[in-house]
């Protein structure tokens, strides 16, 4: 029989956990009456409150639910390359808890992949309704911006929400950088991808977990992962700035030799140094960004430390 592994990242989301569990019961029945078994996995990320009771309360029940629970909050991302860890089903889905990624679209997912032969099948919200204004629009300008910067294609709408072969959770597992933004991760990888539409669905519990800064911090990664333009942007800088000093000196030089010009200017010349050093800090900013990152990954500490799990150590790797 085929198996379908979903792994589900859960950080404090005791208020969101038993109606996730309502919503995907009635589609392990549907998948039963395919004869494809669907397997839960959640992935614990440090909650601080009664999440991890609740998902060993619903382990206790069900042999088709299993867990794996951080030592501290590690992020969505880590949990979501823990799950792929995990999971050994002949398809491997990413799902959040909180039902904003519908579970009843996974039947389409699956449809999609076994009929139309598709590698991996990713849903994309139509719209961004219920989300506030500032967010959509950051999102949006985040989206043309990275869309003008880099090689790889990065769809706006797009959720985590999606279901791969085997190969696809394979090839995604031979990626070992630190730094994950794994929307970018898989766009690099390519394959033959389909996305789903679907109108967008407010959070059914709780509140989300990505705070203003969070998300622009993860779209910086995400910037400085996926574009090496930043670094170009530092050193056409430089060469304007060269050129504008030479004209400049150039100008000085000939205003000096034929009018004689005595010595002015000494506010503009400010004004000038503070601009120029500006524009150096800036670019050297944009060089230690791209350092830091190289940083981290040398350091190779792992993403996330497993606390417990409810299979041995030895088959988690
Ligand atoms: N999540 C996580 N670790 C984090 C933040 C979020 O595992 O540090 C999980 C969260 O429990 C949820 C999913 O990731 O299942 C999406 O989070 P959220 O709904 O807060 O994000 P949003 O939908 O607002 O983008
Ligand atoms: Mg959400």
């Amino acid at each position: 029989m085929q198996k379908i592994s979903v792994i589900v990242p859960c950080f404090n989301e005791e208020d969101s956990i038993l109606l996730f569990y309502k919503e995907i019961m009635k589609i392990n029945e549907k998948f039963k009456e395919k004869k494809i078994n669907l397997e839960i996995i959640f992935v614990d990320d440090g909650s601080r409150d009664n999440t991890l009771n609740f998902i060993k309360k619903l382990k206790s029940d069900n042999s088709w639910i299993h867990y794996l629970s951080f030592s501290k909050n590690f992020g969505k991302e880590a949990a979501l390359l823990a799950g792929l860890r995990y999971a050994n089903g002949d398809y491997v889905a990413f799902m959040d808890v909180d039902l904003q990624d519908p579970p009843k679209l996974l039947i389409e997912m699956y449809k999609s992949i076994v009929k139309e032969k598709y590698d991996i099948v990713i849903a994309k919200r139509k719209n961004r309704k219920g989300e506030p204004i500032i967010r959509s629009f950051l999102a949006e300008a985040f989206y043309k911006f990275i869309a003008k910067i880099s090689k790889v294609r990065m769809v706006s709408g797009e959720r985590d929400y999606r279901l791969m072969t085997r190969e696809v959770a394979d090839a995604i597992l031979t990626i070992p950088e630190y730094n994950r933004y794994s929307k970018g991760l898989f766009s690099y990888l390519g394959f033959n991808t389909k996305w789903i539409t679907y109108d967008n669905v407010k959070r059914v519990a709780g509140k989300t977990k990505w705070s203003f800064w969070q998300l622009m911090l993860y779209a910086f990664d995400a910037i400085i992962g996926f574009s090496t333009v930043p670094l170009m942007i530092s050193t056409f800088l430089g060469i304007i700035f060269c050129l504008i000093s030479f004209i400049m000196i150039l100008i000085i030089i000939f205003k000096t030799l034929v009018f004689g010009d005595p010595v002015s200017g000494w506010p503009s010349l400010v004004c000038i140094i503070f601009f120029v050093s500006g524009i150096q800090l800036f670019c050297l900013g944009i060089c230690s960004a791209y350092i830091s990152k190289i940083y981290l990954e040398t350091k190779k500490r792992p993403l996330y430390i497993i606390k417990e799990s409810d299979k041995k150590e030895d088959d988690v790797t």
